[in-house]
């Protein structure tokens, strides 16, 4: 699939926002991602993991693990259309940490998935919590890839689509200058 293809299903499903957004952080933004709403549906869940397993290729891992909450189904698909097992990381007391008996093999290669990577941060946080449970990561991926291409993990890393989403303080959000209403997405009633 394409990226354009790709971009249509978020847009079919209002998973991709076009406008003047206000995000928890904080931040304006012209443009908002929810992946739950393309998640919704299983069978586009499925695709679109297939899609990502085949991009990011043959890495020889054994297991797929990603960031709770918003990377479980990615995680989940990814490693369905691998035929591997797929884990989550969750916080306990801030810090990322496989929880609930999930354990790895010492030196288990592993993928770290997300559904939207923005800086790597999460990503990251979810490196070192397989890191810490021995496993070794070989390769990393997400749905969308916010930061135009910019994240850079150290390791391999895919993304079914790359966007260059603008965000700015609210001082400088040119948006707010021009007198149009920020929006705070999920709130509104559609
Ligand atoms: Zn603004």
């Amino acid at each position: 699939m394409t990226q354009d293809e790709i971009l249509d299903i978020f847009r079919r499903n209002h998973a991709l926002l076009e406008g003047h957004f206000l995000l928890t952080s904080g931040l304006h933004s012209d443009r908002y991602i929810q992946c739950a709403l393309v998640l919704q549906h299983p069978e586009v869940a499925e695709q679109l993991g297939r899609e990502l397993a085949a991009k990011i290729g043959k890495t020889g891992a054994t297991v797929v693990v990603a960031p709770a909450l918003g990377g479980v189904l990615v995680a989940h698909e990814v490693a369905r259309a691998q035929g591997v097992r797929a884990l989550f990381t969750e916080r306990q007391e801030g810090r990322m940490t496989l929880r609930r008996g999930f354990s790895l093999e010492p030196g288990e290669p592993a993928i770290v998935v997300e559904d939207v990577i923005t800086t790597g941060g999460s990503t990251l946080e979810t490196i070192r919590a397989v890191e810490e449970a021995g496993g070794k990561v070989v390769a990393a991926g997400s749905l969308v890839d916010r930061s135009g291409g910019s994240a850079d993990l150290g390791i391999p890393r895919a993304a079914l689509a790359t966007l260059t989403v603008q965000n700015y303080d609210e001082q400088r959000c040119p948006f707010c200058r021009a007198g149009i209403p920020a929006v705070k997405p999920g709130s509104r009633e559609k």
